[in-house]
């Protein structure tokens, strides 16, 4: 049985898998348009496979790698859902996919209503007063909403420095505060895995632009004092700004423009149909309260006297552009057709299912892991690997060995206020016979710290790489076939 797992490998000379319909007239014309210096002087070395073959190699690769339809990714932050396939159906449309991005708006009334109508839905889900779609990630529609805080503090001619940040932050808040030119200024959360209003009263003055909340925070907790903590910030002259990635446990329940956050940036390719990580594209798209509408990044979608939807790249307040044309299109109409197939009593339970999920699993999990905020949770909620780690087992060794049983690592090492943390997110879309086969492997695996710690450490077993040099693997990376 050939095992080669390079296609190059699996070549022999003579075989083939196509056929071109009028190959040789075609080839002519071809070779006649191109110039004669361009043409090749001997054959291109491709691979020479059937189209079986080349199947059984692409099919192959696919499930070397760990990936949500192979199995069960309890990723935290990264809500590692299923996404339903026709939603990228509806965005490979043709009438979407072979539209010029530099079209005249005239021409892409449809393609401009659509985004029109998915500001609409967002701004329903949200409470916030307006909608820009063009930032590309979480990060970037952060960056956008610090740019947001300073261009309203300028205006004001007040020279405010720096953003409040909890220790229950996600990574990328202190990042793009950092980005922003502003300097972060860390309080502390309390036993209960929350935000005390008297810690951000002990630290805002009026050097303060604002304060970054991602709430649920990292610890799949809902920060109750909210109200509060925002009036104390806004007293103070500041703006309240929320990380709206984790809005898979919200949405339909509670909406963060209601209760005192200025600005948001919300995942569209977290909760809204299109799989995060991977760095494939994402959609960072933020929402504002109406007085700081005008600071948005142009061009701005609006709507003419006559009712027609133009970009208006008028405004003379706006924090200026962030990106090419309109964000990443596609993500837009996946998130779109999530929304119209789910409707609102849909999206509600999405929520819903999702909260009862990550409980559900967080009960199962407490008897052999320690759970260090014992605590309702939202959408995630996270462990500790510290009993195992006293028996020689990192939560590392933990993570490789659920490779062996199929399942992806939760998220590790964060955050950090958790020792051997492990961070974990079922999603609402996962059964509950793979919540209890997820519970009963890590239970397998905590039996295993304490009887045979070697198998749990020397982990994987059954991958087709074991442990890897993860860092010169991303740092040198090399691709090219050994010749
Ligand atoms: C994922 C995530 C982000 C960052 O989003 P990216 O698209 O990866 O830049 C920010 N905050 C929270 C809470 C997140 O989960």
């Amino acid at each position: 049985m050939n095992q080669a797992s390079l296609i190059y490998e699996k070549s022999v000379s003579g075989r083939k898998g196509y056929t071109l319909a009028g190959t040789d007239r075609a080839k002519a014309d071809i070779m006649a348009a191109i110039p004669e210096r361009f043409h090749r002087s001997r054959p291109a070395a491709l691979p020479e496979v059937t189209e079986g073959e080349t199947m059984r190699h692409f099919i192959g690769l696919s499930v070397k790698n760990h990936h949500i339809d192979k199995g069960f990714y309890p990723l935290g932050s990264c809500t590692m859902k299923y996404n339903p396939r026709l939603n990228d159906k509806v965005a490979s449309l043709e009438g979407f996919v072979s539209h010029h991005p530099l079209a005249p708006c005239s021409s892409s009334p449809g393609i401009l209503r659509l985004m029109w109508d998915l500001s609409g839905f967002l701004r329903e889900v949200s409470g916030f007063a307006a909608i820009s779609l063009q930032p590309v990630a979480g990060a970037h529609g952060e960056f956008a909403g610090l740019l947001i805080m300073r261009a309203y503090h300028r205006e004001k001619a007040e020279k405010r420095t720096k953003i409040i940040i909890p220790d229950s932050a996600h990574g990328t808040n202190p990042a793009s505060v950092t980005s922003v030119g502003f300097e972060s200024v860390q309080v502390k959360s309390n036993e209960n895995g929350v935000i005390p209003p008297e810690a951000v009263k002990a630290v805002m003055d009026d050097s303060v632009a604002g304060m970054m909340m991602t709430n649920p925070n990292t610890l799949g907790i809902f920060e109750t004092y909210i109200k509060e903590i925002s009036e104390i910030v806004h007293k103070g002259g500041g703006l309240m700004y929320m990380d709206g990635a984790n809005l898979n446990a919200n949405m339909g329940i509670f909406r963060p423009g209601d209760v005192g956050f200025d600005i948001m940036h919300f995942n569209l390719h977290k909760t809204f149909s299109t799989p995060h990580g991977g760095g494939g594209p994402g959609a960072g798209a933020i929402g504002v309260t109406a007085g700081l509408e005008k600071f948005l990044p142009f061009p701005v979608l609006d709507k003419d006297e006559n009712g027609q939807l133009f970009f208006n790249y008028d405004r003379p307040h706006s924090i200026g552009r962030l990106h090419s044309f309109y964000g990443n299109f596609a993500n837009i109409v996946r998130a779109y057709a999530y929304i119209r197939t789910l409707g609102g009593e849909g999206l509600r339970r999405v929520s819903e299912n999702a909260v009862l999920n990550a409980n559900y699993l967080k009960v199962l999990l407490k008897e052999e892991y320690e759970l260090p905020y014992d605590v309702h949770c939202m959408h995630e909620f996270v462990i500790s690997g510290s009993r195992q780690k006293a028996l020689g087992v990192k939560t590392l060794d933990i993570s490789k060995r659920l490779l062996d049983f199929g399942v992806h690592s939760p998220t590790n090492y964060f955050p950090l206020i958790v020792p051997e943390a492990m961070m974990i997110e079922p999603t609402e879309t996962e059964a509950r016979e793979t919540l209890d086969y997820f519970a009963a492997v890590m239970k397998q695996i905590a039996g295993e710290a304490k009887e045979n710690p070697d198998l749990v450490t020397s982990a994987p077993h059954n991958t087709p790489v074991r442990r890897l040099d993860e860092v010169g693997a991303a740092r040198n990376l090399d691709v090219a076939y050994p010749e």
